[in-house]
């Protein structure tokens, strides 16, 4: 058994998806994000074939959303685009049998960060209504963000949570390039009992996040020695530029 700590990559590192699935299978990992992040590039049908072969696997999918993405837009064209491509990201992922959509939800822009969070709140209120009237499976999950410049502060994505319901990504690279520092006992306190993450090595300065690195497998140790200690239940995506060796490695420590 795996555990209840399941890990994955972003992305298949360009084999494809059934390929990268019987890799994923093979190097005895759980789980896949399918990457959407510079466009959908599969249809409905696609999905569900690529679904039926991840479930015959046992392999968990999740999806990650275009980063074209900003529903605080003062643009209302912007705001229009950025929900069409949410809204096509659930419908995959619908198709696919992924539980999360995962997405950067806005900038705040020269605006109040409260204002903000007030419109992107009655955003995802909207989405979450559509889902519902199309009886999609799939759940929004915003990402907690690298910038300052970005909506997804951990506080305003648990704020969302407590407020609509919605579900919400741990990226923990990005809250240590946000924040500068990151203590994961003091952390994994905050979140709730099963989540979804992504983890990975980054590159940041005061602005928050540069890039993202490959993985130091001492501090993922100290993660997942955390998780374990507090009974964490999650899926864990690498986001490394090498996702699938570096979740391989994760998976070893685990
Ligand atoms: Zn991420």
């Amino acid at each position: 058994m795996s555990g209840k700590i399941k890990i994955g990559p972003g992305g298949t590192s360009g084999l494809g998806y059934y390929l990268g699935l019987k890799e994923i299978k093979s190097l005895g990992l759980d789980a896949l994000e399918c990457e959407f992040t510079h466009g959908i590039n599969l249809n409905n049908e696609q999905c569900k074939k690529i679904g039926e072969a991840a479930k015959r696997l046992g392999i968990g999918l999740s999806v990650h959303a275009p980063y074209y993405i900003n529903l605080a837009s003062l643009e209302y064209a912007k705001v229009l685009a950025s929900k069409k491509r949410i809204l096509d990201s659930l419908e995959r992922a619908h198709y696919l049998g992924a539980e999360y959509v995962v997405f950067h939800a806005g900038f705040y822009g020269k605006k109040d960060k409260k204002y903000i969070y007030q419109i992107i709140k009655k955003e995802l209120i909207g989405l979450q209504k559509i889902i519902k009237q199309k009886k999609w499976n799939s759940k929004l999950c915003p990402e907690t963000t690298g910038k300052k410049t970005q909506f997804g502060s951990l506080e305003e994505l648990q704020r969302l949570k407590d407020e609509t319901g919605i579900c919400y990504c741990v990226d923990f690279s990005h809250l240590l390039a946000r924040d500068g520092s990151i203590n994961y006992e003091k952390l994994l306190k905050k979140l709730p009992k099963s989540f979804h993450s992504h983890y990975s090595g980054i590159e940041y300065s005061e602005k928050g996040e540069r890039r993202h690195l490959l993985v130091d497998i001492s501090d993922f140790s100290k993660l997942a020695e955390e998780m374990k200690k507090q009974k964490k239940e999650a899926t864990i995506i690498c986001e490394s530029p090498e996702p699938l060796r570096d979740a391989e490695k994760m998976k070893k420590v685990i």
